[in-house]
Parts: C-alpha cells; structure tokens; sequence
C-alpha cells in the first residue's frame, strides 16, 4: 500500500529510448502519488503503460483488444486456453500449476465484450518476474492443443461415457460456466441490454460463448482467432507499482523478441446513433412452483458518449451519481416511490467497459404490463429535473463521494492496480488519452469549477443525453416457469438430432475420443515441463510476519484498540456489539436490524435526509454480522458491527450520524421499511446463483458448528426464506417485525455490550477519540451481557431446488480451529486438494466451472465445493475417494514445498488500512496473538511430507463419519441423483 505522499521522480523523459521502447509521455499525478510514463515498443508497436508508485504489490497485465463476430464464445474459450501451456512450458495446465507455489497476490485472466487481459500481481519482485514471464509467454506463444480445446471449450461425450447408446451430451469447462451464467437473471437482463442497445457492432455477440453456439466453434477457429489478435502489435500492456520503469523495459524487451509489427483491425466500430427509441423482451428462468408475479425487471438504457470524450464520460457518471447513487437520488426514489417494482434494478448505473457507455435504470419485481408505466415515470422525472434542477446538496454529496473513492487507498479482493488498470482501458482500449480518467481528485476540481461557473450544468446533461438523445432501449425481463425445462427439452432434441444420423462406428469414435481425452486429463505432466517453470523456495521466504500496529485502550470505560497507520487522511471506526446471549427466536432478525438502522430515518430526519447527510459527511455507513470460534475451540464470539469512514474533516460529523442511527434511529416509515425488505430479499435471491457454492457450503455447515450455523441463519438460505415470510405478507408482518426490532436496538445498542476500533494516522486518530467519547457518552446503560444458550441446530442431508441448469455441491465436516495442532497441516492440505486432485476430477475431467476445498479454522469447517457443476452423484463420489486419496497418498517433497509456498502467500495477501484494522479486531475476538500467527507461520515453513500425511490420516479417517452433504441443483437433477444416492438428500425448495 502507498505510504508517502509524493510521487517517484521520472527517470526517463519523453523522447528517450531505452531498449528498443520509445518514451511517450511522462506525467506526474501529484494527487494520487503516481509517475506515468506511456511508451510504445519501436518493432512491433506493443503500447506500454507504467504507473510508477511506491506500492510494492506490482501489477503486470498484457491485455488485447478481441471484439467478436459471433457467440461461440472463442475469445473466453482462448482465455482459458492460452493459459494451458506454451512451448516452454509444455503443461497440460500451466495457468494452475504457476498458481500452486506463488506469493502471487493476483493471477487471473478476465474476457471483456472487446478486450482480454491477463494480470498478475505480486509484492516480492522475483516472483513478479516469474509470473509475468510465464504469462507472456503462455500468451504469445501457447501451444492451443486440441485436448485443450476440448476441455475447455466443448466435446462430445455420452451420459454414461463407456455407454455409446446412452444420451449424447456436450461437456466443456466454459460450456457449463455459460450455463450457469445463463441462469442468472442478473447476467441475462445485463446481457439483452448490451446486445441490443448496440445490435450493430461487436457487442451484439456475446464474448462469453452463448450454450447454444459454443458448438459451433471449430478447433481451426480457434486458432485463427488467436493468430489474429494475439500479436505485441495488438497489445496493451500495464504496469503498475515500485519496479523502476527501465527494469520493466528490459524485460519487455526479451518478451517481445522475435516479433515484427503487423497490421491488425481490431478497432471496435461505433453504434450509429438511433433516429428513435426501441424495446425489447427477454425471459429468465423461475422455479416450476413459483409464482411468476411481481419478478419483472423493467430497464430503461441509454447509449451515452463515447468513452474517448472522457469530459462527457466523468460528468455522466457525476449525473448518474446524483439521479440514482444515494436512496436521495431523485430518480431512484421516484421509481422506488411509485410501487411499480419492488427495488431498483441491480444493472443501473453506468456502464464504462463499452466504446460508448451506457447508463441503465429501472426496476426489479415489477410485472411486464407496468413496463411502460415504468418508462414514462423515468423519462417524466428527468424531464422535470432538466426543468426544475437539482438539490445543491444532492450534488455536493455526490462531488464528496467522487472524491473520497478517489482518495481512499482500496485493496479488496482486487489489486489497487486492477482498479486503475480498469480506468485506464476506458479511454486506452479505444486509441483516447490513457491517463485522462486517473486523476479523480483533479477531476473533481474541474468539475467544481465549472459547476460553479455554470449552475446549470447537470441539468444540461440530463437533457442532451438523456431527454434529447432517441437512442434509447425499454428492456422487459420477465419471468419464465417453462423456461429451465423447455431448455432442458431444446437440448435433447439437439443432441438426439446430432446422434440420429450418425452410425455405429462414428458413436464409437465419439466415446473412443472421450476416452483418449480423460486419458490425456489423467496423465501427470512431465517433470521436465514442471521443472521448467520458474519457482520460489521456501527458505526464501520470511519467517516473520506482518504485524498490525495495535494499541488496547478504552474510551470512557469502553474498551477500544487503536491501529495508527497511513490512511491517506480518512479514519475509520467500527462499532461491534456483543450479540452472543441474543434470544434465539430474535437472531434471524439481526441482518434485518442492521440493514434499516443504517438505511432509514434518525433524529428527526427521514431517510431522504439522512441519506443525503451520509453521503455528504462520510465515505458509507454500514454493517456487518460475524461470529466464530476462539483459537481454542472451546468458545464462541457473535458480533454485529457498524462502519464509518470520513475525511478526517468529516470525522465529528459523520460519527454523529452513526450515534444518530444507534440513538435516535426511526423505524416508523412504513412505506421505506417495505421497500428495504424488498431489496434484502431480492439481493439475496440474484446472489444464489451466482454463489450457489457458497449457499451449498452454509447449508452444509449449518449442524456442525455455532458460527457456521449463525452464517446460515444470517446469510442462507434461512434468511433468505425468512425474508420470502416477512415481505410476502409484509401488511400482516409489519407491526411484528417492528415490535421485535424494537426489543433488539434496546437490547443491543448499549456501553456494555460495544467494543470500538479506530483506525488512522495520529491526527485522524485523536479526532476519532474524541468524537467517540461524545458516542459512547450517549449511550443507554442496561446491564451487563448475559449467556450464550447453545441453539437448536438442525441436521441432515439437503437438495435445494433452483431455477439453473447446472449444480453446486457441498459436503462439510467439522474442523478443528486455530490452536490445534492439526490446524497448520490441513490448511496446506485443503490448499493442496484445491489445486491438485479436487481441480482434476471435478473440474479438468468433470468439465466443472469449479472444485475446490476450504478450510476456516475460525468457523471450525472444512469442507469440499464444486461450482457450476453438471454432475452431483460423480461429484460426491469424488468428495469420497478424495478422503482416500489423502489418506494413502504422501505428497512428494517438491509439491510440499509448492503446496506451502501458496498457502504463505494465501496468508500474506495485502491488504488497505481499513481492512488491517478491521482483521486485526478479529484476530482480538478469537483470541489469535501475533505470538500465534508466528508460531501457526512456522508450523506451515517446516512442514515435511510425513507430518502432513500423519495429520491428513488423523483427521480425514474421522471426519468423514461426520460429513454433511447439502446439493442446490435443478429440480430434476436432484430426483434422479436421489434415485442413486444411499443416504437421499431431503428436498428443499426457495420458496
Ligand atoms: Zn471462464
């Protein structure tokens, strides 16, 4: 993370050349602490961006533009592909074979509507160079087997693959990945916008691979569109981080030996603006039993400016920020207000990976006949804002917003490089100016200036690119019960009118081709390509570990840690109250309470109001529900924990707002109290398939521990039937759900049960202080936190049915928590299965999106997960012969010391202030000393083949008595996999 505020003095000027790369451009980003450089390879013309800082988590991303002319799917197809092996590095899998023994703290590779890009991230410079190097080479230069193609794009195969009179059937990673993708409604409201709001261009294709076309695409396809768009003379690559730019120079200049520059048409066309408006409708798949009312999505979408005219691009987003980005905005509110659906749709906003962006807004559990409806508010609403303007308030909390985003130093499940890689391509991908959308706070200034010049400005935008531009999109997705099987039924007429025609010697050679594939699957690599790739040891790898700078202290009399550490001028506060000794009938309502506390009116304000001061004092206000284990296992801690961040100018102010919503907060406004429950129970819904594992997983876990159970209850699909309950009666519901809230903000909000955290530098931290002594100050007193009853956890097999067309399998078990001694060894293990024999039978042979393990010592879990998974029997048959395998099977000491260099880097990942004081209250909770995570680090370094074997025989031979299994998958799958399954798997619907 940045540490100092000045950016690196340029060591290069534009016009130098250094290693055949000439020197564009040199900025320097006195805001964001950043030297650019744009420079351009003289031989092939490979464009080069460096952002030069002093993070030492270094970015390296070589991206090509690859629009498509079809939805077979080819450019994602090729992502997964390239990375399968090169010349050098001859591996059936190269991509997860670099990934087992990294400190890599980012390795993916992502398929855009016209882009590719491969990143890779690291904080330990060696390792940075060995990630990149394979990537570029893996990339200019893979070998594209056919086994590759089709594994990972599609084969033909048979229902029982020794059995050619059984069911033909496609199998393919990305095939089923689509699948699942296909079943998401917020993929395929996303995906009808896109495709039609451009229906001229590149984005009329879907780059993904439609299930349908996938087929299509030929192995010679393949490899022509590979030889098309992957060549330096086609390629984008960024840097980002503390490597000085000539280092990176001279490794370029290797990686781009032997290429000449070529002509390439990549350039992605235009979308000719429309004369008028036009509509389109869409279905998405529901359950057979459910009631298709109310599950509209009613979306309205513009084609904007181009994304090169990066001053039009940053006021519309400013514009967008104002009509719908705070539960003030106008135009979110008046489509909230109106009662046509049940909350905004989750595509609003404004979408900037296109040529010319878009920008959607609608409504989501709304009915097709409101859909014009719908659009008339939308356009009415606009229409009097153009006329009337806007709330300067409303645009000052915006302008706020803007620039604490752009100050604020974010590392989440991303890089901060990725996040400014991505601004990057808005403008660079399609030949504009690269830096004109990095420096947010200069921005800002700008606009402020201009706004003040101009008070008219927004409304402006409204009517030039909003009222006055035909170019216009009425998107209706509806609903659709027929959908799952009709597609189902599609599909096997499909297959059935392939197999017809076809003789018995051409079945043969389909399931003799199968054969040889899984043949090819199962074959270990060579050790000489395995020994080419480049590696680290693990005796150069610290035996330290980072520790978080921590002060124990109270405020008043409540106890309080305090992290100082750079945060680039913004203080954090949490507020985690002790939830544990909660009624056990009250606990299902806690995700409930946190979401309207901090979504609703307070101290005389309405929500409207109270929106309006969040977003102009504080960078969000929010809330979070944790629970897990103490380091011994014995026992458990529950939380519910409120955030603040501010500007340190902010920092009394917005502290009084979340004091506020803990002391005076309002539940009375009906009419909001049903539109918050409407939007929790919609959110919980679409994220189903999306992270159907992840559901699997709580289900699975729910009997075998107390946190795991609280995650289901909070997080499941519990809550989610809950919130079904609470708003489908929500008339009858209401005065229930407000007594009990009620009982709870009493019961919860008080001195004795809150425990604070501060994070800051100095200054940051003594205006914290102060503003949460005034807090605390407010709080009720009522007695001490009383006991934890042990609830009543349910157990058993379970078979959720959802509306998708692929499975997710969970089988848990419980585990032991961070003191055990077992605890070291079954993390490398769970890492070893993820990467090794979990990745080869449920993904590499069972053409999964995904298999994995995961093992949470907090939550005392581990357990096996598939993902976008086309089988369940094979996939739990799998899960049982994997207890085999690690019981008889000892790990050779080469993939040991890969297996632990991952699960280092696994621990070591980076992480922004806020988060390091925010774990850092966890590892409190738990009990987990730095005296601990030392000695838990070692454990890990001295790891040998015999002790992890020892520990895998101690635990798995036990575990698996106590394994509980838990299936989401469509209806059908489930009964069948029932007809075979010993112990069945009782049936379960959302509803
Ligand atoms: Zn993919």
């Amino acid at each position: 993370m940045a540490s100092q505020k000045k950016c690196p003095v340029p060591t290069l000027a534009a016009g130098d050349n250094r290693h055949g790369f000439r020197i564009l451009r040199v900025e320097q980003i006195q805001e964001m602490r950043i030297t650019a450089y744009e420079m351009e390879h003289e031989k092939t013309g490979a464009r080069i961006l460096h952002l030069h800082c002093d993070d030492r988590e270094n970015l390296y991303a070589i991206g090509f533009r690859t629009p498509p002319t079809d939805s077979t799917g080819v450019p994602h197809i090729l992502e997964h592909s390239v990375l399968a092996g090169s010349e050098r590095y001859p591996l059936k899998d190269a991509f997860n074979e670099l990934q087992k023994g990294t400190l890599q703290t980012f390795i993916n590779a992502f398929t855009y509507p016209d882009k590719t890009v491969y990143p890779v991230a690291s904080q330990v410079k060696t390792d940075f160079f060995n990630l990149a190097r394979v990537y570029t080479d893996l990339v200019l230069h893979p070998r594209l087997l056919k086994e590759t193609f089709f594994q990972e794009g599609h084969h033909l195969t048979f229902s029982n693959p020794d059995d050619p009179t059984s069911e033909l059937t496609i199998s393919g990673i990305v095939f089923n990945e689509m699948k699942g993708a296909y079943s998401s409604p917020d993929s395929l409201m996303y995906k009808i916008i896109q495709e039609n709001l451009y229906p001229d261009t590149a984005y009329a294709f879907d780059s993904g691979g439609s299930p349908d076309d996938i087929l299509m695409l030929t192995y010679e396809g393949f490899k022509a569109f590979h030889r098309a768009y992957y060549s330096p003379s086609n390629a984008r690559i960024f840097l980002y981080g503390d490597i000085p730019t000539e280092e990176h120079l001279a490794f370029l200049k290797e990686m781009l030996a032997g290429f000449d520059r070529i002509e390439i048409d990549s350039a992605v066309s235009s979308q000719a603006r429309w004369k008028k408006p036009s509509s389109i409708h869409g279905t998405y798949p529901i359950g057979k039993e459910e009631n298709p009312g109310k599950k509209t999505a009613v979306n309205v979408a513009w084609m904007l400016a181009e994304n090169t005219d990066d001053e039009a691009a940053i006021l519309l987003q400013i514009t967008s920020g104002i009509l719908i980005g705070s539960a003030a905005g106008p135009l979110r509110k008046a489509l909230i207000d109106s009662g046509l659906g049940e909350d905004l749709s989750p595509v609003s906003g404004i979408e900037r990976d296109l040529k010319q962006i878009a920008f959607v807004v609608g409504l989501r559990g709304s009915d097709p006949e409101k859909a014009s409806q719908v659009e008339t508010l939308i356009l009415d609403t606009l229409k009097n804002l153009a006329e009337s303007g806007f709330d300067r308030e409303l645009i000052e909390g915006t302008l706020h917003q803007v620039e604490f985003h752009g100050k604020e130093i974010v590392r989440g499940t991303y890089p901060y490089g990725i996040v400014l890689m991505g601004r990057v391509f808005h403008t660079w991908l399609y030949d504009g100016d690269p830096f004109a959308g990095l420096n947010f706070p200069g921005i800002i200034e700008k606009i402020r200036k201009k706004w003040d010049a101009h008070p008219g400005l927004f409304q402006e935008i409204v009517r030039k690119w909003f009222l006055d531009n035909p170019h216009r999109l009425l998107s209706v997705l509806e609903p659709d019960s027929a959908y799952q099987s009709e597609q189902e039924e599609a599909y096997r007429q499909k297959m059935a009118a392939i197999k017809a025609p076809l003789s018995g010697e051409e079945l043969e050679k389909i399931r003799r081709d199968a054969e040889a594939l899984k043949t090819f699957q199962s074959e270990p690599d060579k050790p000489e390509a395995i020994a080419a790739l480049p590696k680290l040891q693990v005796m150069n790898i610290s035996r330290d570990i980072e520790r978080i700078p921590t002060v124990k202290t109270a405020i008043l009399e409540t106890p309080a840690m305090v992290h100082d550490l750079f945060t680039n001028g913004i203080a954090y506060l949490d507020l985690a109250f002790d939830i544990s000794d909660i009624p056990e009938e009250l606990q299902i309502y806690l995700p409930l309470l946190g979401k309207l506390m901090t979504n609703m009116g307070a101290a005389g304000l309405d929500y409207e109001e109270m929106a309006k001061r969040i977003a102009l004092k504080t960078g969000g206000v929010g809330y979070h529900l944790s629970a897990g284990m103490a380091k011994d296992g014995k026992k458990t801690w529950q939380r519910l924990i409120f955030r603040a961040k501010a500007l340190y100018r902010n920092v009394g102010d917005a502290v009084n707002i979340i004091s506020d919503i803990l002391n005076a907060g309002n539940l009375s406004d009906e009419t909001r109290m049903r539109d918050l429950v409407y939007e929790r129970k919609n959110g919980l819904h679409a994220a189903v398939v999306p992270s159907g594992h992840i559901f699997a997983r709580r289900a699975a876990g729910a009997s075998l521990s107390i946190p795991a159970y609280r995650d289901e209850q909070w997080h499941g699909r519990t809550q989610l039937k809950f919130m079904n309950h609470v708003s489908g009666q929500f008339e009858k519901n209401k005065t229930e759900i407000r007594e009990k809230l009620d009982r709870l903000r009493k019961m919860i909000f008080t001195k004795e049960r809150l425990y604070l955290n501060l994070t800051a530098d100095g200054d940051g931290l003594s205006l914290l202080s102060d503003a949460a002594a005034e807090l605390v100050r407010r709080l009720t007193s009522r007695g001490s936190v009383g006991n934890q009853g042990i609830p009543d956890m349910f157990s058993g097999h379970v078979g959720v049915t959802i509306p998708a067309q692929v499975a997710y399998v969970a089988m848990a078990f419980p585990a032991p928590t961070y003191a055990d001694p077992l605890s070291a060894p079954l993390l490398i293990l769970s890492r070893q299965l993820s990467s090794g024999y979990l990745y080869r039978l449920i993904r590499v042979q069972g053409g999964a999106y995904g298999g994995m393990s995961q093992y949470d010592p907090a939550s005392g879990i581990f357990a096996f997960l598939s993902y976008r998974d086309p089988h369940i029997v094979k996939t739990l048959d799998v899960y049982h012969e994997a207890f085999d395998f690690v019981t008889g099977n000892r790990i050779s000491p080469d993939e040991l010391e890969k297996a632990i260099i991952g699960t280092i880097g696994a621990l070591d990942r980076p992480m922004d202030p806020s988060s390091r004081g925010y774990v850092a209250m966890m590892r409190d909770f738990m009990g987990f000393s730095d005296e601990d995570r030392l000695n838990f680090r070692s454990k890990i370094l001295d790891m040998t083949p015999e002790s992890l074997h020892e520990a895998a025989r101690d635990y798995f031979t036990e575990a698996e008595k106590s394994a509980v299994v838990a299936v989401y998958a469509p209806d059908e799958s489930l009964r069948k996999a029932n007809e075979t399954l010993n112990v069945k798997l009782q049936m379960e619907s959302l509803a």
